[in-house]
């Protein structure tokens, strides 16, 4: 064979390539270990596709990819038994960037400089290893037959390209990186395993790492482990799939031992092409944070976590894995934020999501309800975000009833038929709306419970679908609270005197007969004027010039109102008045520091006379 010894400099625009590399990257360095490590998989991915295809004939030797560090040496070696490359190849795919991925991509990068950047930095390559390295030396045998050749390339683009018969006998490639002073931590074993964890922990085909400067234990018969599992779960049918294994995927990708709820195993045939499985963690409380984990791999290799611009915002409430291997991934996040193959990746996870959750809710009912509150709140997020997701899903939303049982907008408008057909009753607080409460439960009126402030944007969305009108219990009383013959006709007496004691002189007072005698008066304000408020708060908006529509309900009914009516002592009526609409005021929301004043001396004073 000739003897090969030829130099050389990286053809093709190296000023640029090197310190775009340098500086441009720096920030996400760690990455040349994927590239590297990558492209030593696909050389043998390769090389078992030719296996297949019966042209060439491994003798069943084992495939595998070594990254080895020596921190004496100061290299990071990694080798694999794949494909190899001739002298030509060397100089084809290696020599020349511009049959590199690398060129394709640092051109996109310039272009989108000042964008967002690029995901996950994917496809820059072979020339990544000189974020950490001085030189690279590259030491390949192809199975072609010729020999092996050894090229030396330096940061600065200089290459030697020479015959190296004794360096390497069967096929493959070694990379070995003399790391330079910015890439020292990767002569750390703790820091190689880390990386690899993240990136490589999927790769295709075994991976170990060894420390060269450890002596090998005799004796030692603990056979070394790949780092990574060449079989992610996400590859195999749901079917062929155990609880048990989607469990223990969980458990590893997520450092979760927290059992998730359930999960989604999507398996897309063409033309979206991809894979992945979404799983609903266990929320334990409120105040947990929301934010998931979405994990994005191509072809098994990992990118980026959380890429908003594949998956649906609220999507990303979830954990899980997803593979896409059709996705261009060294473009920019506004690419992919218009691109139609990304809207459409992300319309299918929420569909399938949608049908999951729908198919729990018709054959395991009990289930659903079982974890029902710790989805709600992705349901309802996800059906403000996207009308789509909310058109699945509308029909298996909950609500919790004030006794803690659930049922759908469906269910409490077939109980409410004929009693108040078309309302939805609802409280926002248990406690400062007790007494609403008792009232509406007491007259068999369903009461759900709208605590989260989500609940009431969401709202709004089932009253357009369902045609039906969410009324706070103090928004107005319902006609099954009143006696069938409620005398409203007006006292003036009396009108006169509320609103002297609420020293509100245009308050509407109104007069019904309720059912439960117990309470002398309640205060509405309309559904319409406290939603107003709410969103006036929500938005800061100045609220001076804005007014509830606020009445008193006086109970005809009830002994304290009827003695109210026939006494004569006018101060003793006023303190009176006062209580009474205080009380009722208390039932609404929290009194203002003169109000309460107030109310205590007012309250000292009656026990006086008591006594
Ligand atoms: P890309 O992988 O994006 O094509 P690289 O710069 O990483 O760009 O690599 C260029 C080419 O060099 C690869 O496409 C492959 O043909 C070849 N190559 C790189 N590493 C190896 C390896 N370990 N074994 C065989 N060929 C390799």
């Amino acid at each position: 064979m000739e003897e090969l010894r030829e130099k050389g400099g990286i053809s093709v625009a190296t000023e640029h390539i090197f310190p775009v590399i340098k500086k441009w990257l720096y920030s996400e360095k760690e990455i040349f270990l994927r590239e590297i490590v990558s492209n030593a998989c696909d050389a043998i991915t390769k090389l078992k596709r030719l296996e297949a295809l019966g042209k060439y004939d491994g003798n069943g030797e084992a495939y595998r990819v070594d990254v080895s560090y020596n921190k004496e040496a100061k290299t990071l070696t990694v080798s694999d038994n794949g494909i190899g490359m001739n002298s030509e190849e060397v100089k084809k795919y290696i020599c020349n960037i511009a049959l590199s991925g690398a060129l394709e991509f640092i051109q996109k990068y310039e272009e989108e400089k000042n964008d967002s950047g690029i995901i996950g930095h994917f496809g820059l390559g072979f020339y990544s290893a000189f974020m950490v390295s001085s030189t690279v030396d590259v030491i390949t045998k192809s199975i072609d037959g010729s020999g092996t050749v050894k090229l030396v390339c330096t940061e600065n683009g200089e290459y030697t390209l020479e015959s190296a018969e004794c360096e390497r006998s069967r096929h493959g490639t070694d990379i070995v990186m003399h790391i330079n002073s910015e890439g020292e931590e990767y002569l750390e074993g703790y820091k190689l395993k880390e990386v690899m964890r993240k990136y490589c922990a999927f790769m295709p085909i075994e991976i170990y790492l060894t420390d060269e400067c450890e002596e090998i234990k005799e004796n030692d018969d603990k056979l070394p482990e790949p780092i990574n599992d060449t079989s992610p779960l996400w590859q195999k049918n749901a079917s062929d799939c155990s609880d048990e294994e989607y469990k223990d995927f969980y458990n590893k990708v997520f450092n979760d031992f927290k059992e998730p709820l359930f999960q989604i195993h999507i398996n897309a045939d063409y033309p979206l092409n991809f894979k992945g499985i979404l799983y609903f963690p266990r929320i334990q409380s409120e105040y947990e944070s929301l934010e998931g984990q979405v994990k994005l791999y191509y072809n098994q290799v990992f990118v980026a976590d959380n890429i908003k611009e594949v998956i649906p915002e609220y999507l990303l409430m979830l954990r899980g894995v997803l593979d896409c291997p059709e996705l261009p991934l060294n473009v920019s996040r506004s690419y992919l934020q218009n691109s139609g193959y990304v809207s459409k990746i992300s319309a299918h996870i929420a569909k399938k999501t949608a049908d999951k959750l729908c198919g729990i809710f018709n054959t395991e009912r009990e289930r659903f309800e079982g974890f029902w509150r710790d989805i709600k709140i992705f349901c309802e997020y996800g059906s403000l975000k996207d009308h789509k997701f909310f058109d699945r899903i509308k029909n298996i939303i909950l609500f919790e009833k004030t006794d803690g049982k659930l049922l759908t907008a469906d269910e409490y408008i077939e109980n409410a038929k004929d009693k108040y057909e078309g309302k939805i009753y609802y409280a926002t607080d248990k406690v400062t709306q007790a007494q609403y409460i008792s009232l509406f439960e007491s007259e068999g009126i369903e009461v759900v419970l709208l605590d989260k402030v989500i609940d009431t944007q969401f709202i709004t969305l089932i009253e357009q679908e369902k045609n039906v009108k969410f009324l706070r219990i103090d928004a107005d009383v319902a006609d099954a609270l009143k006696n069938n013959n409620s005398d409203s006709t007006v006292d003036e007496n009396i009108v006169a005197l509320f609103r002297e004691a609420s020293k509100n002189s245009e308050m509407k007072v109104s007069f019904e007969s309720l059912k439960d005698a117990s309470v002398p008066a309640i205060l509405n304000i309309t559904e319409e004027s406290r939603r107003m408020t709410e969103m006036m708060k929500m938005y800061g908006m100045p609220m001076d010039s804005f007014k509830e529509e606020t009445s008193l309900v006086v109970n005809t009914s009830s002994e304290l109102i009827k003695k109210l009516g026939s006494t004569n002592d006018e101060k003793a009526k006023l303190a009176a008045a006062e209580q009474i609409y205080t009380l009722a005021l208390l039932s609404q929301r929290q009194l203002t520091p003169e109000e309460m004043k107030n109310f205590i001396s007012t309250s000292l004073n009656i026990i006086e006379k008591t006594l």
